[in-house]
């Protein structure tokens, strides 16, 4: 690469919100043939709404949302704030909880008003012993609908769900297509549930699914397509995708998302949407031509 074609290409980028931090990065991605985005808050607005609460085993639903809300007051995750803003829409007061713990990809627990409560993905219920089967068939059925249900366990026992939704970005289905377009199969990979991740995935026309993964797998992913001679961007703006932004051949960081992820991207785009990847990839084209 000649520096003043770089140098063009990294005026030019950030002029259209595309901010080149590794000038070789940006000439990668004019060859890679795949791209592995995130779903919460890369395809999607990543500010989910409150939609389902459903109660077991005798519990009231204004109680299970409170139990659910208190522990996620602790918690920074996207599906946190939605759950606590629900509970404060529905007039629900929302107690302290003591003894919080966040596990990364799966949930949260703590204490609240002297009982034990855990709330989380069906990893997370697994790992503590409690059975989610009486009501899967509900979770499934808020699943199938593009939305995230997540379990509430009280004292060890499973006591209802609630489920959040989060829009996708208006801007996204066509930024797909253009990158179709531009020859990149797109993989979507997700720590959320696969009918979850299948629902949306399917309205978009994205080719491939991994969901249910945990930050390492993430960036295991990207290993193994590399091992198999792919050449692999991912984009994403979580803690959960530093390790995946990390370990591709480029990593393309929503500059709305966590600092780490930036930290952990050559590319970062100044606008939350996929609309900065097709001009990244449009300028990481043109930039290529110039030099050759
Ligand atoms: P993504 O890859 O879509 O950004 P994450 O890896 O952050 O998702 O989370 C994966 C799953 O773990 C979520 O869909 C949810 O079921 C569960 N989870 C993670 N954090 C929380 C939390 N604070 N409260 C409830 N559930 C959570
Ligand atoms: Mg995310």
């Amino acid at each position: 690469a000649t520096p003043m074609s770089i140098m063009t290409a990294t005026g030019r980028g950030a002029h259209a919100g595309v901010l080149i931090k590794e000038a070789a990065a940006l000439e990668r991605f004019a060859s890679v043939d795949t791209l592995i985005v995130d779903k919460t808050g890369t395809l999607t607005e990543g500010r989910p709404k409150l939609t389902d609460v459903f109660a077991a085993g005798g519990i009231a639903e204004n109680e299970l949302l409170a139990l659910a809300a208190a522990l996620e007051k602790g918690s920074e995750h996207p599906l946190a704030e939605a759950i606590v803003e629900g509970a404060v829409e529905r007039g629900v007061t929302v107690a302290d909880a003591g003894d919080f713990e966040a596990v990364t990809g799966k949930g949260v627990s703590g204490t609240v008003a002297g009982s034990k409560v855990a709330l989380g993905n069906a990893a997370m219920m697994a790992d503590l012993g409690v059975d989610t089967v009486s009501i899967s068939a509900q979770a499934d059925a808020l699943r199938g609908e593009g939305k995230t249900a997540m379990f509430v366990a009280v004292g060890g026992v499973l006591a209802g769900l609630v489920a959040v939704a989060d829009p996708v970005k208006p801007t996204t289905a066509a930024a797909i297509g253009a990158l179709h377009d531009s020859g990149l199969r797109i993989i979507m990979a997700t720590g959320d549930n696969e009918r979850t991740a299948r629902a949306i995935a399917g309205k978009l026309g994205i080719d491939e699914v991994r969901a249910g993964l945990l930050p390492e797998q993430k960036g295991a992913l990207v290993e193994e397509l590399r091992a198999k001679g792919a050449g692999v961007a991912m984009a994403g703006d979580g803690v959960n995708d530093a390790p995946a932004l990390a370990a591709a051949d480029v990593g393309i960081a929503m500059g709305t998302g966590a600092d780490v992820a930036v930290e952990s991207a050559g590319i970062t785009l100044v606008k939350g949407d996929l609309n900065g990847i097709v001009r990244a990839r449009t300028l990481a084209r043109a930039t290529i031509r110039n030099i050759r």
